[in-house]
């Protein structure tokens, strides 16, 4: 049977650069590599956006965030499914399930819910619970691979452990996920990708983070993206090094360069250690960014809405089969059926 690689951006609001290559390019480049011998599945964890506010039109959001991957490069084929999670309602059922075999303790423990909750009593259940919905998104479809950055392991953990208490307590019924070392070695990285924040660079650029300069979206002015990287946060120890507890920001910036420009990172590394001028340094991140930036526009600006909606209903026809398939042998296993 053949594996599958699958994986969502949440569509609240625009994406960041982090997202892009965080998530975005890293499933892009993994598709197109492997589309001959995986399912690709790319869905629109719509369901997952409405956990926070929406800044803008969730449906034109979602149209938006297709239109993302292949403005990003993605070249399409019969492997490669395309859906929204609120079309595929086994998703929603299967997180009632396991929902009932979380524990209150594991989920308690996670840290986006407790960066995003803030310890509010206002704060939503769908914030606390989401990633349940998550681990069903993986499970419904045996996936394998799950290209997420660093700030998700903990949830592809959590999937993990799910699929595994469930097979043990119904019977062998869930692909459990490769565990997050070698879904790293898949994406061909050194380590989880986490791209910080410009200004607060000790934090992850987040989309939902309220500073405009601390984020670099996708839809900036190339060369607002570009002042953005002159006035990033460095320090003032005047030697390039990477190194992500004295020099976050530096490290962030070499992180950047490498990623953008597809070489790796200890041959950036390499190229930039010891230099004394971080304003070189950001000249030449600010111009790859640039760069990205402006051919990722010119690419998306080309792709129509006509063209991202005729591939829903053969996707969705698809995830449905797929997870009905998959929930209603959960439901065998349980006693529901
Ligand atoms: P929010 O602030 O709303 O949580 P976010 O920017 O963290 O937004 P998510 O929708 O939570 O984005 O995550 C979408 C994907 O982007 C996930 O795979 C996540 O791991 C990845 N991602 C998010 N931020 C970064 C980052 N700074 N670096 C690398 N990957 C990231
Ligand atoms: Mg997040």
């Amino acid at each position: 049977m053949k594996k599958t690689i699958l994986t969502g951006l949440r569509v609240n609001s625009e994406l960041t650069l982090g997202n892009y290559l965080g998530a975005l390019l890293p499933m892009v480049r993994l598709a197109n590599k492997h589309s001959k011998d995986y399912n690709i599945n790319i869905f629109v964890p719509d369901l997952h956006s409405i956990i926070s506010d929406i800044d803008g039109n969730l449906k034109s959001n979602t149209i938006r965030s297709i239109k993302y991957y292949l403005a990003a490069g993605l070249e399409l084929n019969d492997n490669i499914h395309i859906y929204r999670q609120s079309r595929v309602p086994a998703h929603a059922e299967l997180a009632w399930v396991l929902n009932c075999i979380a524990t209150m303790g594991e989920m308690s423990r996670m840290t986006q819910y407790k960066e995003k909750s803030e310890g509010r009593d206002s704060a939503n259940v769908g914030i606390f619970d989401y990633p349940v919905l998550m681990a069903a998104d993986i499970l419904l479809y045996d996936a394998t691979f799950v290209p997420v950055g660093e700030d998700q392991f903990q949830h592809i953990e959590l999937t993990r452990n799910l699929a595994q208490r469930f097979n043990n307590r119904f019977g062998e019924t869930f692909t459990v996920p490769e565990e997050t070392k070698k879904q790293v070695e898949f994406m061909g990285v050194n380590n989880g990708i986490r791209i910080r924040d410009l200004v607060n660079p000790e934090k992850k650029m987040s989309k939902s983070t309220a500073g405009d300069n601390c984020k670099i979206m996708l839809s900036d002015d190339p060369a607002r993206a570009a002042k953005k990287i002159m006035s990033a946060t460095t320090d003032s120890l005047e030697r390039i090094d990477f190194n992500l507890e004295t020099q976050p920001g530096i490290s962030n910036l070499l992180q950047i360069e490498a990623l953008v420009n597809d070489i790796s990172l200890d041959e950036t590394i390499r190229e930039w250690s010891g230099e004394t001028r971080y304003g070189e340094l950001k000249k030449q991140v600010a111009a790859s960014v640039t760069t990205l930036l402006a051919n990722f526009q010119e690419k998306l600006a080309a792709i129509s809405d006509d063209d991202v909606e005729k591939l829903l209903p053969k996707g969705e026809a698809y995830a449905n089969t797929i997870a009905d398939k998959k929930l209603t042998e959960v439901y065998e296993k349980i006693g529901l059926r």
